[in-house]
């Protein structure tokens, strides 16, 4: 069966995610491991991960991936921020190796304006620093939307690839992101250049996470607004096409969907099911 789950709240503790996907129908899941919104991290603690881990084993629910939080900008030129970055992922790193974590899904930052060139060198050697810190849990760089100054097209992500060649660096493709960066989702040889692409720049084989939202915005908006799956512009032809591409078919799917009062819900696992 295939996974499909959600990003879920920790709220009240990590194991309290097991209980929300179990509640909207999910079977895999994505968490914050720390508020998203604040530099503040902790390892968490014996109680919590045997909590946790006897759980998710019971229900059978995995992969359980990690979302770094938003803050994070390893393309700063601001040292203290890049510090502040590296040590909350590795933090984020460390905590998804005991609750057996899939990985740590992370948004690279920006360059701010000064160009990827000039901050490939700097990103690539931060990535390897960190992997470099942490024993297990994958770090998971995720496709951005094309915004102004965000790293993460499939051209750069490919070149940080090369250049930091760790078998613990991975790929989540996000819908949204790749609808509102020019990759037309509901057009049949537009999905094969997608996959061509990924297979040309060495990324085919690296994805482990599909992340399904549709999009609040245009084609090729570079402007990342996730909507309800089949409420967007990519609707749930294109969705469908990218989950059931024989090339993608086995990876599991996490919603990061508003749903009806602003987090995943249990009618968009369904729509996610019925694809
Ligand atoms: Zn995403
Ligand atoms: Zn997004």
């Amino acid at each position: 069966m295939r996974r499909i789950g959600a990003h879920v709240s920790t709220a009240g503790g990590v194991v309290n995610a097991l209980t929300r996907t179990t509640e909207i129908g999910g079977n895999c899941l994505q968490i914050f491991a720390g508020s998203p919104r604040s530099w503040a991290r902790r390892l968490y603690e014996e109680k919590e991960i045997s909590s946790f881990l006897n759980e998710s084993a019971k229900l059978d629910y995995s992969p359980t991936f990690i979302h770094a939080l938003y803050l994070v900008n390893l393309a700063s030129d601001n040292p203290d921020l890049v510090k502040k970055s590296v040590d909350s992922l590795i933090t984020d790193l460390k905590n998804g190796q005991v609750i057996a974590s899939a990985g740590v899904i992370v948004h690279l930052g920006s360059h701010q304006g000064r160009g990827f060139v000039s901050v490939v060198d700097q990103v690539a050697g931060v990535i390897r620093q960190i992997l470099n810190a942490t024993e297990e849990t994958p770090f998971i760089i995720e496709n951005s939307a094309g915004q102004q100054g965000k790293i993460g097209s499939l051209t750069e992500i490919g070149e940080l690839f090369a250049k930091v060649n760790h078998p613990r660096l991975k790929l989540c493709l996000d819908s949204a992101h790749l609808f509102e960066a020019g990759y037309d989702l509901r057009n049949l040889s537009a999905l094969d250049t997608l996959v061509n692409e990924l297979t040309d720049q060495g990324l085919f084989n690296q994805i482990v996470c599909l992340h399904l939202n549709d999009s609040k915005t245009e084609f090729n908006s570079r402007n990342d607004q996730h909507e309800n799956l089949g409420d967007g512009k990519i609707g749930l032809l294109g969705l469908s096409q990218l989950v059931n591409h024989e090339d993608l078919v086995d990876l599991p799917i996490i919603l990061e969907v508003p749903g009806d009062s602003g987090f995943p819900d249990a009618k968009q696992i369904a729509i996610a099911k019925s694809l």
